[in-house]
């Protein structure tokens, strides 16, 4: 074969291999506004029947909410919008708010706290575990189960409680740019039967890990969990992540940018509890869900996407949520792992 052949049939098979990748996953150079709005009306349309999964009811106000609800949005760091579904629906935002709470304990404290205090390694069990407390020294392991969510949330500086809940909602108002709502029912329905984050905190405390009363932090804690949230809101929250940690929208500074690849860090170490693991060999994306339903998956310097659904798999984890979202970013070709 001469030159010229060769050169030809390499063209060919770079051609064939452009066209294969194109038609699985769209590359990032070729993200355009109606490429991402076609792929989230895709994700939509494949997932909204899926009706499997659960409500959360160990919370009972969980159990009453309308478990059809299905709602994506995407957001890009220059501050474009592309979004599907109920997106101005409200659902209370649980463990997804331990992600702004942390980041307060970070901008507050610095990252070694973090990691010495608090710690930064997954449980490998549920999210409420008590033996997994006893497993590690008495300790929470990471700050997105509900030990260290409540033991992070206790160390955010403040004059007393009121004031720590003040500071807990405002960081999280400005990461949503928007004065977020209050879900009193759901508050009433989860202060008065979180006996056993109560004593998570009282174990913690145990072992001289508490910066303020163990009782104290676990009210302001059900508090920060009770906030509303739509996926609109969670994906711009999460948009200040994927943008070195300024809101695109406000442009508000929210998080130190040298902070924002460790709590990226622990997103993926975590976000998913005991599920973790498979959420990550799918996406290669930190993520975190809450048990109202939301999730929110960030991909680093690219986009934020937030999708509301309330029923659970049973590692408490929105089940379109995490279908929806682990489309979205195969489909465009963003999974951090294979850039
Ligand atoms: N408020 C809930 C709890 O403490 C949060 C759990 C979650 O969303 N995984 O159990």
């Amino acid at each position: 074969m001469n030159t010229a052949k060769i050169a030809l049939a390499f063209i060919f098979v770079l051609t064939l291999s452009l066209c294969a990748k194109e038609t699985s996953a769209l590359t990032s150079s070729s993200l355009t506004d109606v490429k991402i709005q076609s792929v989230l009306t895709e994700a939509y349309n494949k997932f909204k029947d899926d009706d499997s999964g659960k409500n959360a009811d160990y919370i009972k106000a969980l159990a009453e909410v309308n478990p059809k609800i299905f709602a994506i949005t995407l957001v890009t760091p220059d501050g474009k919008i592309y979004e599907i579904g109920d997106t101005k629906e409200l659902v209370s935002i649980q463990s997804i708010s331990k992600v702004f709470t942390a980041s307060l304990l970070l901008q507050e404290r610095g990252d070694k706290f973090l990691q010495e205090k608090v710690g930064v390694n997954a449980t490998g069990l549920a999210f409420n575990s008590v033996i997994a407390i006893e497993l590690h020294g008495r300790t929470a392991s990471n700050p997105f189960v509900n030990a260290g969510a409540i033991e992070s949330t206790s160390w955010i500086k403040a004059k007393n409680s009121a004031d720590r809940w003040y500071s807990i909602k405002q960081n999280m108002n400005d990461f949503a740019g928007r004065k977020l709502p209050f879900n009193e029912k759901v508050y009433i329905s989860e202060v008065h039967d979180n006996k056993s984050n109560q004593a998570i905190a009282k174990l913690l405390d145990a072992n001289n890990l508490m910066g303020s009363d163990p009782l104290e932090a676990t009210t302001v804690y059900t508090k920060q969990c009770s906030v509303n949230i739509s996926s609109h809101d969670l994906a711009v929250m999460g948009s200040s992540l994927a943008n070195h940690g300024v809101n695109p929208i406000s442009k508000k500074r929210v998080l130190d940018s040298k902070y924002v690849p460790k709590l990226l860090a622990v997103m993926a170490t975590a976000g998913l509890y005991d599920n973790a693991g498979d959420w990550l060999y799918a996406t290669g994306t930190p993520a975190k869900s809450g048990v109202g339903g939301g999730i929110l998956a960030v991909v680093p310097g690219k986009l934020a996407i937030g999708v509301v659904s309330p029923p659970l798999d049973k590692y408490g984890n929105s089940v379109r949520g995490q279908e929806a979202a682990a489309y979205i970013i195969n489909r465009l070709g963003l999974n951090p792992m294979a850039q």
